[in-house]
């Protein structure tokens, strides 16, 4: 697995664990992130585990995004979305506009829409609240993941309403699971340098909590390639691995490489393809108890993400219509892919495509209807 004497024996115990499905501690993530630790043996790690809960199978869905604003209080240093309230980009959509979205959505087969945006200096919690109802009511097949913990804790912020309320009243709407995002890095020596203002990691984790006490499950992610370092990673991976092991309601892990583009971290180099698949082996071995590793191609890029189904990843993401977030950082990848190409990528990387709803179960197809079957892809077992 390595080169050099000194760790060599340290790399075995690892190997071990991992092949007798034992659990990696901190310093193994660290040693795992050093660059002595050659990558093709940690992807291949890393593959092991992925085989083990999901075989061949590879995971995609039919999606679409809605930024209903991005216009935003806070002024987080890798944000290239955001806007001020009276930037000439800023934008607020109608309600017009959102039911639109979802009839192309729904035209487009799509069974999840992803919603995320700013925090609008001037618009009500009633105004999050009735955009879930007003989608849900038109349009109730569509899967609606919404709010970042971000969110949600400015929604407790603005409302003084708990946690718990806010989450019933938008299970009630018709909101079906929470994105993942807002995380970033949870160690405070950097988030405090890169969203100083916005929720914390105790607030952020707390709010993913109530909502797997709730019923929902959530994703989780890790935004790294800015001015963290292995140890604030590792230290992210283990605090998200806890509370796997209280709730068990994080499905899907997705690490998110910065974009530097158009944000006030310009002059850092966007994490090379190297870093990127490490990250993604690390990820997947550091958090044994969550089931899925997404390699998220809008970010990655489509071949990286290829890869990635060989170095721990087994979810692609969807097809994706409508990002915004990553392209306004300066993404290079198309903002869509069809089903016949998202499928085609999944089998050139020697992965069995499979459709899924947000809920991972698999998606049938017929005569232009869709209907959902079993449970696709293991459930939480530690490997
Ligand atoms: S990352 Fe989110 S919270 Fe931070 S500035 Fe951008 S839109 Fe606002």
């Amino acid at each position: 697995m390595i080169s050099s004497s000194p760790t060599r024996r340290r790399c075995d115990e690892i190997r071990d664990k991992v092949e007798s499905g034992r659990r990696l501690s901190a310093d193994d993530g660290l040693l795992l992130y050093s660059p002595e630790v050659h990558l093709n043996d940690l992807g291949a790690l890393a593959n092991l585990v992925r085989e083990r809960k999901h075989g061949n199978l590879a995971f995609y869905n039919i999606n679409t995004h809605l930024n209903p604003t991005n216009v935003c209080v806070y002024r987080c240093i890798f944000c290239a979305f955001r806007s001020d309230l009276r930037d000439e980009k800023g934008y607020r959509m109608s309600d017009e506009q959102i039911l639109a979205r979802g009839q192309e959505a729904v035209d487009a087969g799509c069974t999840e829409m992803h919603i995320v945006g700013g925090l609008h200096h001037k618009m009500e919690y009633d105004w999050y609240l009735g955009l879930i109802r007003l989608l849900h009511h038109a349009f109730p097949s569509l899967h609606l993941k919404a709010w970042t913990g971000v969110e949600i804790n400015w929604f407790e912020h603005i409302t003084g309403k708990s946690v718990r309320t806010i989450l019933e009243e938008m299970i009630e709407a018709g909101l079906g699971s929470l994105p993942g995002g807002g995380a970033e890095i949870f160690h405070p020596e950097v988030r405090n340098k890169i969203c100083e203002h916005k929720a914390d990691a105790e607030s952020w984790l707390e709010i993913h909590r109530t909502a797997h006490q709730l019923g929902l499950k959530t994703n989780c992610t890790m935004l790294y390639g800015h001015v963290e370092n292995a140890w604030h990673r590792i230290d992210h991976l283990l605090r998200l691995r806890s509370l796997q092991d209280e709730t068990g309601g994080f499905q899907t892990f997705i690490p998110l490489a910065f974009h530097p583009a158009n944000t006030k971290l310009a002059h850092i180099k966007k994490a090379s393809s190297l870093m990127d698949l490490r990250t993604m082996a690390v990820s997947r071995l550091m958090l044994d108890n969550v089931p899925h590793v997404k390699a998220y191609w809008i970010m990655l890029g489509v071949g990286t993400a290829q890869v990635a189904l060989s170095y721990g990843a087994d979810d692609i993401d969807g097809t994706v219509r409508h990002e915004l977030i990553y392209h306004d950082a300066g993404a290079q990848t198309p903002e869509i892919l069809s089903v016949e190409q998202i499928r085609r990528l999944i089998v050139e990387a020697g992965r069995e495509p499979v459709e899924r709803d947000t809920l991972y179960r698999r998606v049938v197809r017929e005569g232009g209807r869709w209907s959902v079957g079993e449970k696709v892809g293991a459930g939480v077992q530690v490997s």
